[in-house]
């Protein structure tokens, strides 16, 4: 059930039965030559339907953008700072705790959301324990990232070993290109790639990662490979999304 394809009192109606919402999040910034802007996105959007048809949860809309200023010297990346996504996650989880959500289960697509994602939480804790809502002191969030899933990380060095890589990986890019085939491209990647270098700003990211790989070889990504890291990914954290809904 998408929240945004459903009205208010079918909304309501799904706040009799339960206080559990998932949320995606993701990113908007360049993966590689080969790899989609909305890497990040796209694949938090579709394992987090996946964990909601399978559990009869709700889906909140995908939150597209997220921190991603290393990325920005690349054209076509979207970064929130940190500060700013911090305001967007309380506010939505503000408007969302005064309906009657509780349980707020985050699945994400980029790891350089992570840090700013539990601050979040924290700074929305303690906003809301000064709203004194009915549900304040209920309220729990959780954060789920599909990649770091121990069937998913096991699926992909299996297939990639090291060639999975830390940017780029060929286990997100065939996430994406099961979810969208149309979208496959193709494009020459020099076999030596950078990995290992410190993150600082924007411009140092480019220089030392100039084709946006870190580490990785998405040519090894195949449709079929997204199919199995798809299926993975939901059945683990459909689990970790029930457990969590039974937990006090
Ligand atoms: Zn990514």
């Amino acid at each position: 059930m998408l929240l945004h394809l459903s009205t208010w009192p079918e909304v309501e109606a799904y706040l009799n039965r339960s206080s559990g919402l998932i949320l995606p999040i993701g990113s908007t910034e360049q993966h590689g030559p080969t790899g989609l802007i909305g890497t990040d996105a796209i694949c938090a959007e579709a394992v987090a339907r996946g964990v909601g048809e399978a559990t009869q949860a709700l889906v909140a809309p995908t939150i597209n953008v997220g921190m991603a200023l290393h990325h920005t010297a690349f054209p076509g990346s979207i970064s929130l700072r940190p500060s700013t996504l911090m305001l967007v996650i309380r506010d939505y989880l503000t408007s969302l705790a005064r309906a009657g959500f509780t349980k707020f289960f985050f699945i994400n697509g980029h790891g350089g959301n992570i840090a700013t994602l539990k601050a979040a939480f924290s700074e929305t804790y303690a906003v809301l324990a000064d709203l004194n809502l009915p549900n304040s002191d209920r309220v729990q969030c959780r954060l789920a990232n599909w990649f770091m899933c121990s069937s998913v990380y096991q699926l992909a060095k299996k297939l990639y070993g090291n060639q999975e890589g830390s940017h780029a990986t060929p286990s997100e890019v065939a996430l994406t290109q099961y979810v969208y085939p149309e979208a496959i491209k193709q494009a020459e990647l020099s076999p030596e790639v950078a990995s290992g270098h410190p993150i600082y700003g924007a411009a140092d990211f480019r220089r030392r990662y100039p084709d946006g790989r870190m580490g990785s070889n998405p040519a090894l990504a195949t449709p079929e490979h997204g199919k199995q890291f798809y299926e993975r990914a939901v059945k683990d954290l459909s689990s970790s999304y029930l457990e969590f809904l039974a937990q006090d």
